[in-house]
């Protein structure tokens, strides 16, 4: 039989990226989703308005806060935080059966979903956080990208000092200054990950019949 080794059974991972806000997580996200047809985008529940552009179903769930309490009763959720005076949360049936399967799913989520994932599933969990080059940058990508008023910039600001204070509870940290080069540094890290020992589920019998004698 051949078999190449592309082909063995490899469980899923859980690649999660978060950043302050305005360091460009969104947009490293869309790269790699675009880039990488095998890694799909946890859609997250939110009460947060939908932004210009945002679509239903896509970019997140977009629920009213009774539904999204009513999900927590039910224990619908991975993992749930309140970010920025809204919402939001993982959903848990798609990703539990996909990772079984070998499917990979990204999640853009805060330190806070970070370490509950970590919590209860540890062996699947990648968790990479991307630091932006300097502050002033931060402020002038926050402004630049039009989707916030000055008093939501201003608060994102201040909390950003507390979401980078959180970059030791990650196992790769990338600063994003020039956003090919930090992609580039970003699909290494999956790339690599995909391949751990651990994941590949099918080796065993595979490393059985090369040694059959
Ligand atoms: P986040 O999801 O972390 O809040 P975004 O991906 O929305 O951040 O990025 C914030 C803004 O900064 C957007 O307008 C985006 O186009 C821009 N941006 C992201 N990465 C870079 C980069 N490396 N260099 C310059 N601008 C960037
Ligand atoms: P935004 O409103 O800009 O899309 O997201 C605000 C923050 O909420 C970001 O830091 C984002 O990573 C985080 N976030 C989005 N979805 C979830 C989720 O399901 N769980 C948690 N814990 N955080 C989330």
């Amino acid at each position: 039989m051949t078999q190449h080794s592309d082909a063995l059974h490899r469980r899923g991972l859980m690649f999660i990226m978060s950043s302050p806000s305005g360091a460009g997580k969104t947009t490293i996200s869309r790269m790699l989703l675009e880039a990488d047809p095998a890694i799909r985008l946890s859609v997250s529940a939110t009460t947060r308005p939908m932004r210009p552009g945002e679509v239903d179903g896509k970019d997140y769930h977009f629920v009213d806060q009774p539904t999204f309490d009513r999900m927590v009763e039910e224990e619908a959720f991975l993992e749930w935080a309140h970010v920025f005076g809204h919402s939001y949360g993982t959903p848990k049936a798609q990703v539990k059966a996909g990772l079984r399967e070998g499917q990979d799913f990204l999640f853009d989520i805060d330190w806070q979903g970070t370490q509950q994932l970590y919590q209860k599933l540890e062996t699947d969990v990648v968790r990479v956080f991307l630091l932006p080059p300097s502050i002033d940058e931060l402020r002038r990508r926050l402004t630049g990208r039009g989707t916030d008023s000055a008093e939501v910039i201003a608060a994102r600001m201040e909390r950003a000092q507390a979401e980078i204070s959180h970059w030791d509870g990650y196992d790769y940290v990338v600063v994003n200054d020039d956003i090919d080069l930090c992609f580039g540094k970003v699909r290494e890290v999956l790339h690599a990950e995909r391949m751990k020992r651990a994941r590949q589920t099918g080796l065993i019998g595979f490393v059985r019949e090369l040694m059959r004698p």
